[in-house]
């Protein structure tokens, strides 16, 4: 399947902003196997955008358009790709009603012209817009199939995400695909554990992107339909799950994070975290999920020594004895916001993030995560190398699989 990027915009045509939205799009496309052949940018200009979609039409089976789905008189890419394709435009009831409960929560009344928005081109697939108002289109007309996304990328990039993850991109088939997530395991390593996988593959294809640490492996399969594209799936994601076992937190493209919320939720724990050189990053990572109030109890910033020692109980001897960033400090302050929280566990992380700070003993990249439940407190060396950030990331991440670990016993 080759496909085409449309960007419409006069703004982008300027050069007053980016076309973040095709480069978005063509990744997306990227990883599931699609061809990306041409990125065109058009302006909002009626006449340029007929000729811009019907030469697309000519040379591509897939056409991704974004931007001028709004509300005022220049959005007008809807109604010129209804035109072309020849289909009326029709009330999507639900976008409308969706569109009044946005203005009611505002509490501003609703102009004529958002209505507008509600419209979609007759008989076509509605992508729901949950960060906005104008709902995406999929329509499929003479094999090929043309894809109306909104311009802002906070509403554009979920709904690409579910254009491609609910397989809705190919009128002849469907390309399925399956994100396997790991943690612990260096890209080499794990390649080498499958690489006889990765080497015998036609379809399903295996594709290894690494970041932050953190190992992406996607596993794509072309088939007529989904269930087919399932059996050809399933096979080989259990035979990987088998060889990287532990290793593995998600095959469904999970975050860390959602992983440990959920993992918490089913056990009923709950977690309050004690952090020093992370400074709120994990609570932030936790935070970030829905749902986390019903386990996460409390993040405390404990970074000086003074702060573990009032906040979180830390004797003053042990900070001397071993220093802030020893495995006795990381267990005395995840017992002690595991006591002042009341939580069912307590994490912490002591750690130098550099660039400075560091010594022949104790240098940059030094960390301790400590863990404590109620059969005992746990602690863990790392050497990490890397900048402050990237130090201080791949801590976040280690913290989050300690916990993701400590509740399913690998
Ligand atoms: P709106 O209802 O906000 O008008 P729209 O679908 O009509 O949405 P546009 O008016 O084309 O979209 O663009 C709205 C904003 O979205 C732009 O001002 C810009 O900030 C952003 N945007 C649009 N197209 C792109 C793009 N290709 N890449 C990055 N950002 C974009």
């Amino acid at each position: 399947m080759n496909a085409e990027i449309i960007a419409v915009g006069t703004e982008l045509l300027i050069g007053q902003i980016a076309n973040t939205n095709a480069q978005y799009i063509s990744q997306r496309l990227a990883e599931v196997g699609v061809n990306v052949y041409y990125h065109s940018v058009v302006g909002d200009n009626r006449n340029r955008m007929i000729e811009t979609i019907k030469l697309a039409l000519l040379r591509s089976d897939l056409i991704v358009i974004t931007g001028g789905l709004g509300p005022t008189q220049d959005d007008i890419t809807k109604e010129v790709a209804a035109e072309i394709i020849g289909l009326p435009l029709v009330l999507h009831k639900e976008s409308e009603e969706r569109i009044k409960e946005f203005f009611k929560k505002i509490n501003r009344p609703m102009v004529e012209s958002n209505k507008k928005q509600a419209l979609i081109p007759d008989g076509t697939i509605v992508i729901p817009n949950n960060n906005g108002m104008a709902p995406g289109s999929i329509i499929n007309f003479n094999s090929k199939t043309i894809v109306l996304l909104p311009g802002p990328p906070k509403e554009m990039k979920p709904m690409c995400d579910y254009f491609i993850s609910n397989d809705l991109i190919d009128s002849n088939g469907v390309i399925k695909s399956k994100y396997i997530k790991i943690f612990g395991l260096g890209e080499a390593t794990l390649e080498k554990k499958i690489l006889d996988l990765i080497k015998d593959q036609s379809n399903p294809t295996i594709a290894t992107y690494c970041n932050d640490g953190e190992v992406t492996l996607r596993v794509t399969a072309r088939a007529r339909n989904i269930e087919e594209a399932r059996r050809l799936l399933n096979p080989l994601i259990s035979e990987i799950t088998v060889r990287l076992g532990e290793f593995i937190y998600s095959i469904n493209d999970e975050k860390l994070e959602e992983v440990v919320v959920k993992i918490l939720k089913d056990r009923g724990k709950t977690i309050a975290l004690a952090e020093s050189c992370t400074g709120g990053m994990i609570s932030a990572r936790i935070t970030d999920i829905p749902g986390a109030s019903k386990v996460f109890q409390q993040g405390a910033v404990t970074y000086s020594n003074k702060s573990k020692v009032n906040s979180l109980g830390v004797e003053e001897d042990a900070l001397i004895k071993f220093g802030a960033v020893s495995h006795e400090v990381a267990r005395q302050m995840a017992e002690g916001i595991r006591r002042v929280s009341g939580s069912d566990l307590g994490l912490s992380v002591t750690g130098i993030a550099g660039p400075g700070g560091g010594t022949e003993s104790k240098p940059v990249g030094l960390v301790y995560i400590g863990l404590a439940d109620e059969k005992g407190v746990n602690s863990w060396e790392y050497k990490f190398t890397g900048n402050r950030d990237s130090v201080r990331q791949i801590t976040v991440l280690s913290a989050l699989d300690r916990i993701r670990r400590s509740l399913t016993d690998k």
